[in-house]
């Protein structure tokens, strides 16, 4: 064959190449190390649960098998959770794989949806990706959200879809459930309304929105966080039949590995240390609330697994970024005004938490002397 090469769809081919996440893998081969001390991906530091592994550990010698389609154990498990149906439930390869599910079957090329300036980069990344037009609101100075705005933002727009992250990423702020549900009361009718709760589970269910269904809502929910299982790539949404349905339509069949299930499964059993995840993860928020008192720096009242440092300019939190990761320490900082003055670090385990704090101040009292790095 001669002649031009094949081109890519207009849409794919007028993208601008984009990465929403550097991993620290290549972080580390840069770096020139072996590891880092991750903590700027909100990983879970205490791992899977023991029930989890073993589950997994029996489910890889059936790994010549598809998985269930259906992921219909799991499902069942969740609806009892969840006090639903599994016709309401799909299980995805991540919350990542269920934004764009959303966004595939509720946006059209050219449709707009609403979002925070700087939050959650997938959401952005598939909404652009799928031809949709992405609408934004800046978070509030505290680093809280702006819901009333936004809302406003998506009359003004005719949005199809609104989503929020709450608790937030990167923030890490909260919503109580009654600001949560004026919000979506004040939506525009037939706007979609996608509530990531990937931390969800770091916040006492009373303090959620109240479990039943609603048809404009669809709730996200991850086993990457709380449940320690990130690299296994699961996750489900809770939605009314109807999205459920849509979504069934065009989702990967065989995207969710038996592994991932089985280990999902398990966790979802492991009531106790999900428990104990969830308190070692309070005690380590308030370390970093006390270093940062100790040190100086105001912090964002968190309710997730990470914290985010004010440094006072964006420049001075970017070399923060440089400053840990040349010290072994992996972190990541939000990237839009009015946030990108802070960096965000993940609860780590104790020995992770000592070691970030003594690398931390160390860079701190480095850009300190050097006024260089301190804008
Ligand atoms: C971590 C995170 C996700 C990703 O969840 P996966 O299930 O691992 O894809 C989604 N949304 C927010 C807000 C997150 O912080």
């Amino acid at each position: 064959m001669s002649g031009e090469p094949p081109q890519p769809a207009p849409l794919v081919r007028d993208l601008a190449p984009t990465r929403p996440f550097i991993a620290p893998e290549e972080l580390a081969r840069r770096s020139g190390r072996a590891s880092l001390i991750r903590l700027g991906a909100n990983e879970s530091a205490f791992g899977p649960p023991s029930e989890a592994l073993a589950a997994m550990r029996a489910e890889i010698e059936r790994a010549s098998w598809y998985g269930d389609p259906e992921s219909m154990e799991l499902r069942e498990a969740l609806a009892a959770r969840h006090g639903c149906h599994v016709e309401n439930i799909t299980v995805g390869a991540g919350i990542d794989d269920l934004l764009g599910l959303a966004v595939r079957a509720y946006l059209a090329p050219g449709d707009v949806s609403v979002a925070t300036l700087g939050s959650y980069p997938t959401y952005a990344y598939h909404v652009t990706g799928y031809g949709a037009t992405l609408a934004t609101v800046p978070y509030r100075d505290d680093g809280s959200i702006d819901l009333e705005g936004l809302a406003a933002r998506a009359h003004a727009t005719r949005a199809r879809h609104v989503y929020l992250a709450n608790p937030d990423n990167p923030s890490g702020s909260f919503a109580p459930a009654s600001d949560v549900r004026a919000f979506a009361d004040a939506l525009p009718p037939g706007a979609l309304f996608v509530l990531d709760e990937a931390y969800g589970d770091f916040v006492p269910a009373p303090e959620l929105l109240a479990e039943p269904i609603d048809p404009r809502i669809v709730r996200m929910r991850t086993f990457s966080k709380a449940f320690g299982l990130a690299g296994a790539r699961i996750a489900y949404c809770i939605a009314d039949r109807s999205v459920i349905a849509a979504f069934a339509k065009i989702r990967l069949q065989f995207g969710v590995n038996r592994i991932a299930q089985a280990g999902a499964l398990a966790a979802l059993g492991a009531h106790a240390y999900v428990a104990d995840v969830v308190r070692e993860v309070e005690r380590g928020r308030a370390d970093y609330e006390a270093l940062g008192a100790r040190l100086g720096l105001g912090t964002i009242p968190s309710r997730t697994n990470f914290v985010c440092f004010d440094l006072g300019t964006r420049a001075r939190a970017e070399a923060m970024v440089d400053a840990l990761l040349e010290r072994g320490v992996f972190i990541r900082k939000p990237g839009a005004a009015p946030l990108d003055r802070y960096v965000r670090v993940t609860v780590g385990t104790e020995s992770e938490r000592a070691a970030f704090a003594t690398s931390f101040a160390e860079a701190l009292a480095l850009a300190g002397a050097n006024p260089a790095t301190c804008p």
